[in-house]
């Protein structure tokens, strides 16, 4: 069975990475990808930077990109671009893409990874935390690429890759906000595709599964001991990787898939198929409430 490639739990750049690395598939692209400064949004920087591509990614957290941005230029020789900026806010994001677009003056690709999570169930959640999550993932998803259109993309044409996930196709117990959240981007992005094809703007989903050394499986994994159960019982019987993530979003955002739009692309070793939705996880949340 072919082996996963090399990847590292924290965010720290991979120690060695010669996987199908080819320097010319992105060769002087540039994307703009939120929540770029750490866990898949960190490495998919990576990977994009190996293979050509300057990034400039973009969070809340200016100290947080700011260290990420320098791990990435040193490992890579690449140019990254570090800026701070809520995805919910319009204002900050249309003076981040300028900036972006004066120091790069184009960006090729849209990689939509900002996001929030945790568990909760329905009937405990607040309204507040339901709101925050739509508000991140789903609006903030329109606010960015809906910049960066009317910026650039209609005019020169791009690429757009929104980080989804399976979380809604069974409907996951404990998990209404971040599932619904990330249905309605998936409708999105193929709402997107046929609107703003004729700009030759492509527009797809990346829909990962469980993702080792991730903050996001950090907060949902739950113990150790179940988690194992769960990820041996499931089709590649094994979590996947960030670099894995990386190349699947390398191949979505390169050429190589030119002819591939409205698409949403699931890397998770089949999981979703067989993995457990058990309304019995539901007494762990008896007297829980969410705080946001
Ligand atoms: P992560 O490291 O927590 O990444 C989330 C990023 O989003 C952070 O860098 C965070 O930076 C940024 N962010 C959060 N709120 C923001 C806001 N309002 N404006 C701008 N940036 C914001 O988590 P991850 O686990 O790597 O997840 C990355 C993506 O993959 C997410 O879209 C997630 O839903 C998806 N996913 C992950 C898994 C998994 O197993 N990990 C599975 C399926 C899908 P700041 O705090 O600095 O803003």
């Amino acid at each position: 069975m072919a082996q996963p490639p090399p990847d590292v739990e924290d965010d720290s750049c991979l120690p060695e990475y010669r996987h199908l690395f080819h320097p010319d598939l992105l060769r002087d692209k540039v994307a703009f990808i939120t929540g770029g400064g750490s866990g898949i949004g960190f490495r998919i920087a990576e990977i994009f930077m190996r293979h050509g591509c300057h990034t400039v990614i973009a969070s809340r957290s200016l100290p947080r990109v700011s260290m990420a941005a320098e791990k990435l230029a040193a490992a890579t020789g690449q140019r990254c671009l570090p800026l701070s900026m809520d995805v919910r806010a319009p204002p900050a994001i249309m003076a981040a893409v300028d900036q972006a677009l004066k120091e790069f003056g184009k960006i090729d690709i849209l990689i939509n990874c900002a996001a929030g999570n945790f568990l909760c169930p329905a009937g405990a959640l607040s309204f507040n935390a339901f709101k925050t999550v739509m508000d991140i993932d789903t609006v903030g998803t329109f606010n960015v690429s809906r910049v960066l259109y009317e910026k650039f993309f209609r005019d020169h044409g791009g690429v757009i890759v929104n980080i989804t996930a399976t979380l809604g196709y069974r409907g996951q117990v404990l998990q209404v906000h971040a599932g619904s959240a990330k249905a309605a981007m998936d409708a999105m992005t193929r709402h997107l595709a046929v609107e703003w094809g004729p700009q030759h703007i492509r527009v797809n989903s990346l829909a990962p599964g469980p993702i080792s050394g991730t903050e996001g499986f950090r907060r949902l994994g739950g113990p150790q001991a179940s988690v194992n159960t769960k990820v041996l019982a499931s089709p590649l019987q094994r979590l996947g990787n960030k670099t894995e993530i990386a190349h699947s979003a390398l191949y979505l955002a390169s050429p190589l898939a030119s002819y591939v739009t409205g698409a949403v692309l699931v890397v998770d070793g089949g999981a979703w198929l067989t993995f457990p939705n058990d309304v019995r996880r539901l007494a762990d949340f008896g007297s829980f409430s969410a705080k946001l």
